[in-house]
């Protein structure tokens, strides 16, 4: 979609450091990480929010990607967290869907 800064990523339009790819969802580090690790696992698709996906087989690709971040990243063990932020109550910036991963220490609990 054009003007989408993650259909930008996802074309190589806009760089970034790849962490896992196949050939439904991208997966790459954020660029302001709030955890030692922070990657985003989008669709290649543009699909805007959570409200948008209606595909099961996509839903199972990007939670194949998380689980792919996970294991690339050293963290299967140690653990992480998942984070997908909608709309505007949710903190949604970019509007094309990205699941959050975040781990590389112990989180703290607050969720907002
Ligand atoms: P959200 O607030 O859920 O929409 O999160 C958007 C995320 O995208 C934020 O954590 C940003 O740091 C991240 N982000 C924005 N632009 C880029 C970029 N060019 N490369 C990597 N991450 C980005
Ligand atoms: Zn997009």
């Amino acid at each position: 979609m054009e003007d989408c800064i993650f259909c930008k990523i996802i074309a190589g339009d806009i760089p970034s450091n790849k962490v896992y790819e196949d050939d439904d969802v991208y997966a790459f580090d954020d660029i302001e990480p709030q955890a030692p690790v922070h990657s985003l696992v989008v669709p290649k698709r543009h699909v805007e929010t959570l409200n948008d996906l209606d595909d099961v087989s996509l839903w199972n690709a990007l939670l194949r990607g998380i689980k792919e971040v996970a294991r690339l990243k050293g963290m299967v063990d140690s653990g992480y967290r998942v984070a997908i932020n909608c709309g505007e109550h949710g903190g949604q910036v970019v509007k094309h869907l990205h699941v959050h991963v975040l781990g590389g220490k112990r989180l703290d609990d607050k969720m907002g």
